[in-house]
């Protein structure tokens, strides 16, 4: 059995991840960590201290926000644990800090942990391996109205992809278009536009424009399951490798993505 210690337990993606615990078998939730808050009422088995509960071996599991993410890698590397982290929106500084805990222990990190998305990103590659680098590639994201950061992860993942497989100079990503006389667009640019309302779980499209023709790759997550479901893939793989910084693409690699 995988001890999970799930950190924002009583968040979106923590709920989908306890519901993903139950729909599958060899995980057991040591603890759940929350603030006080927001944690159900009289409930055993939750906490407010994630150092109060983890231990050697355990998995944490963590979908919460940039400061705790941050401080969980460092207590996951001085006690021993596992991680899987999902929080988006890091400053450089906390991604060192989870990049220096994965000298000590095995995490894998990732701005989208779902399977639809890890092909996306694949397919993306492929694409732009094939088409001259004159089109233009922009990234469009919708996230439902309570997101606390913008663009998404995932959208500067996609975009870092593409400035990748350009190679050289790469891209430069551009946030948005402003307004007004903003000119012809440059080449080369990485068009990045975040769309914010209602409960839109997770929407992607990339779009490759050249002349007289376009096409669209486009992942649409319409249950945080999926996204949960790859976390525990995640964990499942963190249980048994050495310390290390790793991504969904390791654990598909290994064979261990999610079913
Ligand atoms: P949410 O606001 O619903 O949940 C976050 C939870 O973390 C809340 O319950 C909050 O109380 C808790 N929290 C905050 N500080 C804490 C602390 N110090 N200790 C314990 N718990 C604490 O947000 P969400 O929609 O679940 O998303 C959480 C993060 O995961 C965001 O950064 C989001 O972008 C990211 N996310 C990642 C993926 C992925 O696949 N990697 C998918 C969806 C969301």
């Amino acid at each position: 059995m995988i001890r999970v210690v799930l950190v924002g337990a009583a968040g979106r993606m923590g709920r989908a991840v306890e519901q993903a615990v139950a729909e599958s078998s060899g995980f057991v939730i040591k603890a759940r960590v929350d603030l006080a808050a927001n944690r159900p009422a009289g409930d055993a088995g939750w906490t407010v201290d994630a150092a109060g509960v983890l231990g050697a071996g355990d998995v944490a599991v963590e979908f919460s926000d940039p400061s705790t993410c941050a401080a969980l890698a460092a207590l996951c590397a001085e006690r021993g644990a596992g991680l899987v982290s999902g929080t988006t929106g890091l400053d450089p500084a906390q991604e060192e800090g989870v990049r220096a805990a994965a000298r000590r222990v095995a995490v894998v990190r990732g701005a989208n942990f779902s399977l639809g998305v890890a092909v996306l990103r694949r397919a993306l590659k492929t694409a732009l391996a094939a088409l001259p680098a004159g089109w233009d590639v922009e990234i469009v994201e919708r996230h439902h109205r309570l997101k606390a950061d913008s663009p998404s992860g995932t959208a500067l993942a996609l975009a870092a992809d593409a400035a990748a497989s350009r190679g050289g100079e790469g891209g430069v990503p551009r946030f948005g278009r402003g307004q007004g006389r903003t000119g012809p667009r440059a080449a080369g640019e990485i068009g990045v536009h975040s769309v914010r309302g209602g409960s839109w779980v997770g929407d992607h499209a990339v779009l490759l424009a050249g002349e007289g023709e376009w096409l669209e790759l486009r992942h649409v997550a319409q249950d945080r399951l999926a996204f949960a479901h790859g976390a525990l893939a995640a964990a499942r793989f963190v249980a048994g490798a050495a310390p290390g910084y790793y991504t969904l693409e390791d654990v598909l690699a290994a064979g261990s993505g999610p079913r």
